[in-house]
C-alpha cells in the first residue's frame, strides 16, 4: 500500500482557515478544508476502502444500492459533488460516508435490512453526513492530532499497518460522529427519502434493528454502526414522530420489500471463511492456501490488510501482510533502509532464512522486532513481530514459533469452506417465526433469524410473506 497517511499532511498544511456556510444547514462554520480538498480527501479514502476492504463482487447488488442512493444525493443541497454509493465486502453491520461524496454500506448491514425504504433511510442518513460536512468539521477540529499521526508515520506504512494505524480512508471511518450530527443526519436523511418517494415510516424500523444488532463488531475490519454512530436518545420515537407529522399519503410511498429481498437472494451471510478465519490461535486462509499459528492467549484480528495478534499485555504485535509484487530480498532491503529503521547486527537464529532483527524509532519510543519476506502462492508476504526494545528477548521465542508455523494449507475441508448464504422462503401458510425456524431450519439461532427479518420469535407471519433463512456455511469453531 502506498503511504496514504502522508497525503493528509500537504492538505492540512495548505488548508487556510475559512468561514464558510454549511450547505445543508445554512449555518456559518469554521472550516479548514475547502470543497476541493474535501473531494480529494474522500476520493483518496474511497480508493483505500475499495482496495483494503473490497467491494461486494456482485454487479446486481452494486447497481441496486446506487439506484437507491444516487437519486437522493443528486436532489440534495450538494448535487455537484462526485457522489458514489457502493456495497463493501464486510460482515460487520455498518454504513459510512467519506467527505465529498463516497457512501458505503456493508454486506452485513444489507443482510439485516428488509426493504428498499429501509436501505434508503440508511443511505439518506449517510448522505446527510456528507451534505452537512460532518467529517470535514471533525477533521478541522482533529487536524493537529492528525498531523501528529502523519509525522509519526515516518516509521512507514509497513510497520503502521501492523500497529492498526490505518490508511486515510480507514482513519476517516473511525471518526465517531457526535449526537448532534447524528440527529441532523437523521433529519436530512428523512427529508431525502421522503423527497425520493420512500415510506418514511421504515426509518424507525432500521433504528430498532440496529439497536438489536448491538455493539458487537464481530471481529471484522470495520467498526460497527453503533461504534461510529452514537444513538441519540429516543431515536426510534423521534423517527416515528417525524413520520407521523409528515403530511403525505403513505399509500403512495414506496416500501419496495419484495425487490429488496430478491436482491439479497444468495448473498453471503456473516464471515466469509474464504477470506481467512481463526480456529483458536490457528489462522487458516483457504483463498491463499496457508495456515499460521499465533501464540496461545494473544488477541487476534483478521483485517483486510494484515492478520494480527497482540500479546495479552498489549506490548507486542505479530502479523502477516501482503508485501506487493516485489522479490523478498528486495522487499527486506527496502524495509530495512527506510528512514527511522535500523537493522540490528545479530542473526535471527532458528527463524526462516532471510529473517532479520531491526530497531525503529516511533512516537511511542524505540521498538525492536524481527521480520521476514517470502514468496507464497505467487505473492510476496511479510511476517513481522515487534515489541518495546527491552522486551525483545522475552518475546523472541513466541515470534520464532509463529514465523516457523507458516505453512501450506492442504486440508480439503478447510479449502472447500463456503460462507453461509441468505435463502428466501415464500410462506405457503401463516406461521410464527418459531414455527418457520422449525420447518425451515437456519444455520443461525432463532433469535438471529428473527433479528434479520425485523421481527420477534413469537410474531406471526402471513401466508405469501417472504422470509429470510440462512443456510450452509461452517461456523469456524473458536
Ligand atoms: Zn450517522
Amino acid at each position: 500500500m502506498a503511504p496514504r497517511l502522508r497525503v493528509l499532511l500537504p492538505l492540512l498544511l495548505l488548508a487556510m482557515s475559512a468561514c464558510v456556510r454549511n450547505p445543508a444547514t445554512g449555518k456559518r462554520m469554521l472550516s479548514l478544508v475547502s470543497q476541493n480538498d474535501e473531494i480529494s480527501l474522500g476520493k483518496q479514502g474511497a480508493q483505500d476502502v475499495r482496495q483494503s476492504i473490497g467491494l461486494v463482487d456482485d454487479a446486481k447488488v452494486q447497481q441496486y444500492v446506487s439506484a437507491v442512493g444516487l437519486p437522493m444525493a443528486k436532489r440534495s443541497e450538494r448535487p455537484e459533488l462526485p457522489w458514489s454509493v457502493q456495497a463493501v465486502e464486510d460482515p460487520v453491520v455498518n454504513a459510512f460516508a467519506l467527505p465529498g461524496g463516497p457512501v458505503f454500506v456493508t454486506r452485513g448491514l444489507l443482510t439485516h435490512l428488509n426493504s428498499e425504504a429501509e436501505l434508503a433511510s440508511v443511505l439518506g442518513h449517510e448522505i446527510g453526513h456528507i451534505t452537512a460536512r460532518h467529517s470535514v468539521e471533525q477533521l478541522s477540529k482533529a487536524q493537529l492530532a492528525q498531523v501528529g499521526l502523519v509525522v509519526g508515520s515516518v516509521l512507514s506504512e509497513d510497520v503502521a499497518k501492523f500497529g492498526g494505524l490505518a490508511t486515510v480512508g480507514l482513519q476517516l471511518l473511525f471518526l465517531k460522529h457526535g449526537r448532534d450530527d447524528e440527529r441532523q443526519a437523521d433529519e436530512l436523511g428523512f427529508r431525502y427519502m421522503l423527497e425520493a418517494g420512500y415510506d418514511v415510516r421504515e426509518a424507525a424500523d432500521v433504528f430498532v434493528t440496529l439497536g438489536r444488532v448491538g455493539e458487537s463488531s464481530g471481529g471484522g475490519s470495520l467498526p460497527s454502526w453503533l461504534a461510529t454512530h452514537p444513538n441519540p436518545e429516543d431515536r426510534v420515537e423521534t423517527a416515528r414522530a417525524r413520520a407521523a407529522k409528515a403530511n403525505v399519503d403513505f399509500s403512495r410511498l414506496k416500501q419496495g420489500r419484495e425487490e429488496y429481498l430478491a436482491m439479497l437472494q444468495g448473498m453471503a451471510y456473516g464471515e466469509d471463511p474464504r477470506q481467512g478465519f481463526f480456529q483458536g490461535s490457528r489462522f487458516l486462509h483457504p483463498g491463499l492456501r496457508f495456515q499460521l499459528t499465533f501464540p496461545q492467549g494473544w488477541k487476534t484480528a483478521n483485517q483486510t490488510q494484515a492478520v494480527l495478534a497482540v500479546s495479552p499485555k498489549e506490548d507486542a504485535i505479530l502479523g502477516l501482510a501482503p508485501a506487493g509484487d516485489i522479490a523478498p530480498e528486495e522487499a527486506l532491503r527496502t524495509f530495512l533502509s527506510q528512514q527511522g529503521i535500523q537493522p540490528l547486527s545479530a542473526a535471527a537464529e532458528g527463524y526462516p532464512r532471510g529473517s532479520a532483527y531491526f530497531q525503529a524509532q516511533t512516537e511511542q519510543g524505540v521498538i525492536r522486532g524481527v521480520t521476514t519476506f517470502f514468496r507464497h502462492a505467487g505473492a510476496t508476504l511479510q511476517l513481522l513481530g515487534y515489541t518495546v526494545a527491552e522486551q525483545l528477548p522475552a518475546y523472541d521465542d513466541a515470534f520464532r514459533a509463529t514465523f516457523t508455523s507458516f505453512g501450506e494449507l492442504t486440508d480439503p475441508a478447510a479449502l472447500n469452506m463456503q460462507p453461509a448464504r441468505i435463502e428466501l422462503v415464500k410462506l405457503d401458510a401463516p406461521m410464527t417465526v418459531r414455527e418457520f425456524h422449525q420447518r425451515y431450519p437456519s444455520t443461525i439461532p432463532l433469535e438471529e433469524v428473527a433479528l434479520i427479518n425485523g421481527v420477534q420469535p413469537g410474531d406471526s407471519l402471513p401466508a405469501g410473506h417472504t422470509v429470510k433463512r440462512v443456510t450452509g456455511g461452517v461456523k469456524p469453531s473458536r
